[in-house]
């Protein structure tokens, strides 16, 4: 195949060049698709379902009664709870006469279904807007209660409720 010889102008590459220039200029003045993350995050859809978080009662005592619904619900099998009978005294810290001792979600396996949600009857978890941020060993994405419990509304308002969202 045999090529056009380049004319005098195309050889000085100034069209191509301007015209690269005004596709450059063009996107610096268009609104930018990205955000400046963590600085800037965009808003979740009123649908988003996050990472767990155990509930509290307005009273601050831990709703979950250890009754293993959730753990059933899970199809992924990523809920492992050991529960335990509450004592005399301890009611202001437990709801009800039987709580999770022990309640941990392995967030490798969950898939953010949410039906631990719908299956409890104690409205003690839920699917938060947030999300389990990344982490260097498997161990570290197995969230126990420290993690997923919901600060306490009477000592900690503020904390409880950022944890608690706008959409719960
Ligand atoms: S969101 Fe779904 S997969 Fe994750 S722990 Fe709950 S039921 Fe299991
Ligand atoms: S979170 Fe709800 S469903 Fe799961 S063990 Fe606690 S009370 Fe039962």
């Amino acid at each position: 195949m045999e090529r056009k010889p380049m004319s005098m102008w195309e050889k000085m590459y100034l069209p191509a060049i301007a015209k690269g220039m005004s596709i450059t200029f063009g996107h610096m003045f268009k609104k930018k698709p990205t955000v400046n993350y963590p600085e800037k995050t965009r808003p979740f859809s009123p649908v988003f379902r996050g990472l767990h978080v155990l509930n509290r009662d307005e009273q601050g005592r831990e709703r979950c009664t250890a009754c293993g619904l959730c753990a059933v619900a899970c199809p992924a099998e990523a809920i492992t709870m050991e529960g335990a009978e509450r004592l005399p005294g301890e009611e202001n810290l437990y709801r009800e006469e039987k709580y999770a001792a022990k309640y941990e979600i392995n967030m490798l396996r969950c898939i953010f279904c949410g039906l631990c949600e719908e299956a409890c009857p104690k409205d003690a978890i839920y699917l938060s807007e947030t999300f389990a941020p990344s982490n260097y060993t498997r161990k570290g994405f197995i969230y126990g209660k420290e993690e997923l419990l919901i600060p306490d509304p009477v000592t900690q308002p503020e904390a409880y409720a950022k944890a608690k969202g706008a959409h719960k």
